[in-house]
């Protein structure tokens, strides 16, 4: 049995235990083993977090661009030196097979890093308008304060970047409250970036959503939210947030369609749908999971067959094998949630409008390209969708017609920095982006 290490919150520049000393087990899934613990924050460590990012603020919003991209570099530079560490921590954690979090989510973070400070500019750049021979009007942009990131379990290092960089690029100070059941990571980033950001710019707490992820929420010290996650906890959040009215971002669940069309390339629609679509992709743990796969009538039976035959090649088991091609669910509770859902799949239809969040999806069977929006949009959610077709024109009237933020056309899951990933209907609003993380300030002046 391994050793089980404690990692610790970073408030103030300082690493230290929850308040009472409290801690909760971080289990690895692969093992069903206590691997560490992690602290269980209280509502002083909120406001001790708060109150180290109040006090961090004035110097590094007030930090010059250039500066500000400076330190962020060196993050992205943490991120390169720390990658193979960082890849096996989150592995180990949460179950991300090793091919993910090595080849993708830590360089395409080291990346992420390197684009918000290439993009501090942005954040201090107004607009002017002449408004007469002796008037003018201009703006100025502005960090909003004091940013809380919520993150979810499924993608902790990819999630914990996306908020944090984008906001201190804008010269926000950050509190990140990383999920209860994957957030090792996240407080060996605070180790790691402890000394690479100036004391109480990032802060990290770890605990439990209705405990000091709630006491956060109704703090006034903090001026936005950017939460990723469940729909129905994004709704808790606001509710509790009423009495200190901040801006929000929410980017929530999903139940994303994968629509093949009779005139699509099937080997690579097969090959894309159950690779990094559903099945393999993080076992179908992520929000842009495309759970309802929707076939083309002519094309039906021979679509399931290329893809049963690609499942069938699947290879389960260690996630830090990199011969492993599907990891495991990443807790009990969350296992047996998933395969309570191939009961309910015989019996009635819910399988075709719940998030699953497990390696489960439909397959539905349509004629026309206007049945196929029909059955894409009767969804309460709209956060992604797949397109395989050879038809240009098919392809530009699918991305106008469905509701989802973002449209994969013959490939799926890219998500690019640079591009707003955003939901509509229940899979939320807003997204992470450096000037998400400002407002902009008006001014008219006459001589
Ligand atoms: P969750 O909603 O249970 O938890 C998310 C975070 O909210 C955790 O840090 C949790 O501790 C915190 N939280 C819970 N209750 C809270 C409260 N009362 N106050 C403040 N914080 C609270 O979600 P999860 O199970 O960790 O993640 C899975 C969900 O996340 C799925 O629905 C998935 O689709 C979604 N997700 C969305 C995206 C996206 O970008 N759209 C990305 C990844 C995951």
């Amino acid at each position: 049995m391994t050793e089980v290490r404690e990692y610790l919150n970073l408030i103030g520049g300082e690493l230290r235990p929850a308040t009472g000393g409290g801690t909760l087990d971080s289990v690895n899934p692969a093992t069903g083993e206590v691997w560490a613990k992690i602290p269980r924050s209280t509502a002083q460590d909120a406001a001790d977090a708060v109150a180290a990012a109040r006090k961090a603020l004035p110097r590094w919003s007030a930090l010059p661009a250039a500066a500000r991209a400076h330190v962020l570099r060196n993050v992205a530079y943490a991120f390169a030196q720390n990658a193979k560490e960082l890849a096996e921590i989150e592995t180990t954690d949460n179950g991300r097979i090793i091919s993910e979090t090595a080849k993708r989510d830590v360089p395409g973070m080291t990346y992420l890093w390197h684009m918000a400070a290439a993009e501090c500019g942005a954040a201090v750049e107004g607009k002017s308008v002449i408004l007469g021979p002796k008037s003018m009007g201009f703006t100025r942009r502005e960090p909003y304060g004091v940013v809380l990131g919520i993150i979810p379990w499924n993608s902790p290092i990819s999630t914990f970047s996306a908020k944090a960089a984008y906001a201190l690029a804008a010269g926000n100070t950050v509190i990140m409250k990383p999920a209860e059941q994957a957030t090792v990571s996240t407080l060996r980033l605070g180790e790691l970036l402890r000394d690479v950001l100036p004391p109480g710019t990032l802060n990290i707490v770890s605990g439990l959503g209705e405990e000091v992820g709630d006491a956060l929420v109704r703090d006034r010290g903090i001026n936005k939210i950017t939460m990723t996650g469940s729909t129905e906890t994004a709704k808790i959040i606001t509710r509790a947030s009423t009495d200190a009215l901040k801006p929000m971002d929410f980017e929530l669940g999903g139940k994303a369609p994968n629509i093949v069309f009779a005139d699509a390339d099937l080997d690579a629609a097969a090959e894309g749908i159950t690779t990094m679509s559903i099945f393999t992709a993080n076992a179908g743990q992520a929000c842009v999971a495309g759970s309802r796969i929707l076939i083309q009538r002519p094309i039906y039976d021979e679509m399931i067959e290329r893809m049963t035959a690609i499942a069938k090649n699947i290879k389960m088991g260690d996630p830090l094998s990199l011969e492993t091609t599907m990891g495991p669910i990443s807790s009990r509770e969350q296992y047996e949630r998933v395969t309570s859902y191939l009961e309910i799949g015989v019996k009635e239809l819910r399988v075709c409008q719940e998030e699953i969040f497990g390696p489960v999806a439909v397959a539905i069977p349509f004629d026309t390209e206007e049945e196929a929006v029909a059955i894409a949009n009767d969804s309460t959610y709209g956060l992604a969708a797949g397109v395989w077709t050879t038809d240009l024109g098919r392809s530009q009237r699918m991305f106008r017609d469905l509701q989802v933020g973002y449209v994969w056309v013959n490939t799926y899951r890219k998500i690019v920095p640079g591009l707003p990933f955003e939901g509509m209907k229940d899979s939320g609003y807003g997204h992470d982006s450096v000037l998400a993380n400002t407002r902009e300030r008006s001014c008219v002046i006459e001589h």
